[in-house]
């Protein structure tokens, strides 16, 4: 059925209300020390990808501020034409030097990252095999690369490799592609077995770990180097703005896959560069992720005290290395009442409903951060405690 543009952008809108599933904003204020202003009055933050608690810290503030004054407000074209910095060089040194790796190459975004890096490397032809939970700029990679695309259970080392054994001979190149932690469970891809899957089948590693970047491994290298894996993954793509508080994605990998993505990601190419001040800020963030190992040890902590303290509660949570805590309650519109019976004792914790999880499976997306002290964690149990019992769950 057609209609004017106004109907059928109102008929969608009533069709997504009417399955609870509409999504509005929420207006925040200034954020710190995980800890967020939220019409007129401080809640905690337990929704935000700040993992190490540096997006409102005082030393990257400054140091903004100070590159502000030096790179103004944007980078004015694409790195190919006017928009390339020293301090975009910096960033790359410093990333590969994180990853393990020869050479990294900086998008605008994480999101940019896989939907320029994915069609550079596997067309028409060729077979990507990827994850069912990966995320939403995965999927839309594979989508515009126009390989054919197989989609493998979930973390399913077994059915990737009987699926690569009966397709592979069809196909020239083959790529495969997963979420290193997966950004709504927060578990861990099994990384081991899926290269020894890819050398046994020719085929190449890529590994979404935005995630992972900074927040897992022993110097923060993330899920490859977490899980020993740091040289058979020829694709490490993370993110600026997640552990490091900042803008813009990157793709670490030898130093001929970078020069070759400079020529072939279009998103790199056609795009506007990062804006330096971000890339100053990710580096100075990053310089700090690194001076502190006792940032990701408190993370640690805290996810832990998180995980245990809800368990004890009766609330049905999982054990896992990383910061994400999903808290998978199935009826979205009962997930949306015990996140906002949260909000209204103070805690943010945000529900995640479909198309962003599978239908059935809505949830509290739990997120640990560095920045917050016990006494945090204390009030964020109570407020469980009590939410759980307002809308019935307890
Ligand atoms: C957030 C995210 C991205 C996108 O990164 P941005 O820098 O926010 O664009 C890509 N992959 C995963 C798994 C993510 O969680």
């Amino acid at each position: 059925m057609t209609g004017s543009l106004e109907q059928v952008c109102r008929g969608e809108l009533l069709r997504i209300e009417a399955r609870g599933l509409v999504r509005r904003l929420l207006r925040f204020g200034t954020y710190a020390d995980g800890w967020a202003e939220l019409e007129g009055r401080q809640v905690l933050m337990l929704g935000s990808n700040d993992y190490l608690g540096l997006a409102g810290d005082r030393r990257i503030k400054a140091l903004l501020a100070e590159a502000a004054g030096v790179w103004g407000a944007g980078a004015t074209g694409s790195r190919l034409l006017s928009g390339d910095r020293g301090v975009h060089h910096d960033l790359e040194r410093a990333l590969a030097n994180l990853k393990g790796t020869d050479d990294a190459v900086l998008f605008p975004s994480g999101y940019l990252a896989n939907l320029g890096t994915i069609p550079a490397l596997a067309g028409p032809g060729d077979v990507i095999l990827s994850d069912e939970l990966n995320h939403a700029s995965i999927i839309d990679g594979c989508r515009l690369s126009r390989a054919a695309v197989i989609v493998y259970p979930h973390c399913d080392a077994s059915a990737l490799e009987r699926l690569i054994s009966t397709v592979r001979g069809g196909y020239r190149r083959c790529l495969i592609i997963t979420d290193g932690v997966f950004s709504m469970d927060g578990d861990l891809a099994p990384l081991r077995e899926i290269c020894d899957i890819a050398e046994r089948y020719d085929a190449w590693v890529m590994v979404d770990d935005a995630h992972g970047t900074a927040v897992l491994g022993e110097n923060g290298g993330g899920s490859a180097e977490h899980l020993g894996v740091t040289g058979r993954v020829h694709i490490q793509m993370g993110t600026l703005s997640k552990a490091l508080a900042s803008q813009g994605g990157f793709i670490a990998c030898s130093t001929c896959l970078a020069e070759f993505l400079r020529n072939r990601a279009r998103t790199f190419m056609f795009g506007t560069a990062l804006a330096p001040v971000m890339a100053a800020a990710g580096l100075a963030a990053l310089g700090i992720a690194r001076e502190s190992p006792g940032l990701r040890r408190r993370l640690g902590e805290n996810a832990q005290a998180l995980r245990s303290g809800l368990r004890k509660l009766g609330y049905k949570v999982g054990e896992g290395v990383t910061p994400i805590i999903p808290l998978v309650v199935g009826d979205a519109s009962l997930t949306v009442r015990l996140s906002g019976a949260l909000l209204s004792l103070g805690v943010y914790a945000p529900a995640i409903r479909p198309p962003a999880v599978p239908e059935g499976s809505s949830r509290l997306r739990i997120t640990a951060c560095a920045a917050h002290r016990p006494e945090d964690i204390e009030f964020a149990l109570a407020a469980f405690a009590r939410a759980g019992h307002e809308v019935g769950m307890l």
